[in-house]
């Protein structure tokens, strides 16, 4: 079976309880959760079955050893998680304003996780990788960014593919490295896995259809789109595949497009169709909303075939 590997932060998680509620008043907080978009996406990677690792740096403390064990028991391989003896492991506190969006205070740049580095462990865990990952959010530093761009490096010198999540935030790419990064990453990505409006921010198009086009002629072998409650959508260079959503209560929407994402590069890494990798990711993204906690909602194939046959029978 083919191992995929990832590479960034690791953090814990500590939410707001109620909605609306401030960062600048005290107020009830729980929390700690497992976390970090390249944890959630190796986490769900686990969950269906499938070989993979996580190169990253915690502290060693409690937030540390709670993700170290977690990732562990869910069948992720923790060889290269590097524990820094005297560093903390990364944090962010999030709450949700009353319309649903969320506001974050991270300490990552600034955590263990500024310490991730290409360690004899990462060499080994990336000598065996079938499948690299990267996630946006772990681009914060340059030192992390030349890990990754190493990282590519050896995985593609050994035949293997490379997807890419931009996950990305306007401001970052107002630093010229950073559109320099992206623009690295999108060369040797095969799969390519933006948010709708994260399409654009990449290039100069107006429209996603020639944004689209673009990003394909640059060398990306797929683009799949996610698009929140309405699904995702499929293009290569010769044709464009529409997956439907799965209607459900968002309670949470931490972890949907990292689950869906590592359901999709899942199943196409194991043959299936497009089609079925986008209904399997599609329900992975659907079925983690559902769940408070960015970790919690991580689905088993067998968890994704009863919400599909429960929601298709209900549609
Ligand atoms: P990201 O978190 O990267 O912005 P999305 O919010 O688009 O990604 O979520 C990823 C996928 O999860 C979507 O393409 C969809 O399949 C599923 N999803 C997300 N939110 C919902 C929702 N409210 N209802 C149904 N499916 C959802």
């Amino acid at each position: 079976m083919k191992k995929i590997v990832t590479l960034g932060e690791i953090l814990v998680e500590i939410m707001a309880v109620d909605r609306g509620q401030s960062f600048r008043a005290p107020g009830t907080l729980v929390g700690p959760f497992a976390s970090g978009a390249p944890a959630i996406f190796i986490d769900q990677v686990a969950k269906l079955g499938q070989p993979c690792g996580i190169v990253s740096c915690v502290g060693d403390d409690d937030f540390g050893w709670l993700n170290i064990e977690r990732l562990r028991g869910d069948g992720v391989d923790v060889s290269a998680i590097r524990v820094h003896p005297e560093q903390v492991t990364g944090s962010a506190f999030v709450r949700y304003q009353e319309n649903g969006e969320r506001d974050f205070v991270f300490n990552i740049k600034n955590s263990a996780c500024g310490h991730i580095s290409m360690t004899e462990q990462a060499e080994k865990l990336l000598a065996g990788c079938d499948h690299f990952h990267i996630m946006g959010s772990s681009l914060f530093s340059f030192r992390i960014i030349d890990v990754i761009k190493k990282a590519i490096e050896i995985v593609k010198g050994n035949g293997g593919t490379v997807s890419f999540d931009p996950n990305i935030r306007k401001e970052m790419l107002n630093i010229p490295e950073m559109r320099a990064a992206l623009e690295f990453m999108l060369e040797y990505c095969d799969i390519f896995l933006p948010s709708g409006p994260e399409i654009s921010l990449l290039t100069e198009a107006d429209d996603e259809e020639t944004a689209i086009r673009e990003i394909l002629d640059m060398g990306v072998s797929s683009i799949v789109v996610k698009r929140g409650p309405k699904g995702s959508s499929y293009y290569d260079a010769e044709r464009s595949v529409h997956g439907r959503s799965f209607p459900v209560e968002e309670l949470d929407p931490t972890g949907a497009g990292d689950c869906f994402g590592a359901t999709y590069v899942t199943c196409r890494l194991q043959g299936r169709s497009v089609e079925e990798a986008l209904r399997y990711a599609n329900a992975s993204g659907a079925r983690t909303v559902t769940r408070k906690g960015p970790m919690e909602g991580a689905s088993s194939f067998a968890e994704l075939d009863a919400f599909i046959a429960s929601h298709e029978v209900a549609a």
